[in-house]
């Protein structure tokens, strides 16, 4: 039965029910989680990639600017190390390389690492758990990792790595979606259009924790990490990946109003997808 990662209880009440899926909330803490039960180490990402190639250049394309925004903000000393976990494809690495930086790459997918050696030719790109990996410890200047902590049962193991991994000034970069957000908006969509076999919710097969600006801060101190705060980046540029130019607009327009009620709020409210900075 799946257990709050907090409290280790199974205290719960369910939020939403995604098809037959039950998204359960803590009853203790509040933490958002997936009834779902999968194995902790799942790889099955990507496996057919090799058909999906219009679907794979889409991703890719609409990443850019936020990666931009990224490199602008937090990648300006052009020379440094980074690496990237649970890499997927492999976009990010390479696009960490043309920008000048030693870029490496963790997935734990054979379909992701097969694409990113054979497709994108990837030098540093490396198959299988963080843990394995044999890097050396305080060796990197920035770690990211691109929705992927939602995805993760053993979310400790890989943050602690990290870590430790990272330089003594080195910087940890998180983005996860923002989990009471998604809930929020997940209902409305229910109520107003009703529940569609097609349609994307809080992906309770995959999110398998959703994580809001307090739970995300408790889990990385847990981990070893301090100065943590959150920034805002343009999102994806497309809509459950598709490419609608309505509702990337409006994916946009609220972006907008979420950086600026943010602001006007003096960051006590955060309706934007968690962008997060830790220090170790
Ligand atoms: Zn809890």
């Amino acid at each position: 039965m799946a257990k709050c990662l907090f409290c280790q209880t199974s205290e719960t009440k369910t939020v939403f029910k995604e098809f037959d899926i039950d998204y359960l909330r803590c009853k203790k803490c509040g933490h958002l989680f997936s009834s779902f039960e999968r194995n902790a180490h799942y790889d099955g990402y990507f496996e057919n990639i090799e058909s999906e190639s219009q679907a794979v250049e889409y991703w890719n394309i609409s990443h850019k600017k936020m990666y931009e925004s990224f490199a602008k903000r937090f990648m300006k000393n052009g020379s440094g190390k980074i690496l990237d976990i649970g890499a997927g494809l492999g976009f990010f690495v390479k696009f960490a390389q043309e920008k000048g930086w030693k870029s490496y790459g963790v997935e734990i997918s054979k379909g992701g690492y097969k694409y990113a050696k054979e497709k994108l030719h990837l030098e540093n790109f490396f198959c299988g758990k963080l843990e394995e990996m044999g890097f050396e410890n305080e060796s990197f200047d920035i770690i990211t990792m691109w929705d992927v902590i939602e995805h993760l049962l053993e979310q400790r193991s890989i943050l602690k790595k990290s870590a430790e991994l990272l330089k003594k000034d080195g910087v940890l970069f998180l983005h996860t979606p923002n989990g009471e957000v998604q809930l929020i908006k997940s209902r409305l969509k229910k109520i107003f259009f009703g529940e569609k076999e097609r349609s994307h919710y809080l992906e309770a097969k995959d999110h398998l924790n959703l994580y809001k600006e307090a739970t995300i801060k408790k889990l990385l101190y847990e981990c070893g990490f301090k100065d943590i705060h959150f920034v805002h980046l343009p999102p994806i540029q497309s809509v459950a990946g598709k490419s609608d130019n309505l509702k990337v607009l409006v994916k946009n327009l609220w972006w907008l109003g979420a950086v600026l009620l943010n602001f006007l709020t003096f960051k006590q409210v955060n309706i934007d997808n968690l962008f997060v900075m830790a220090k170790k």
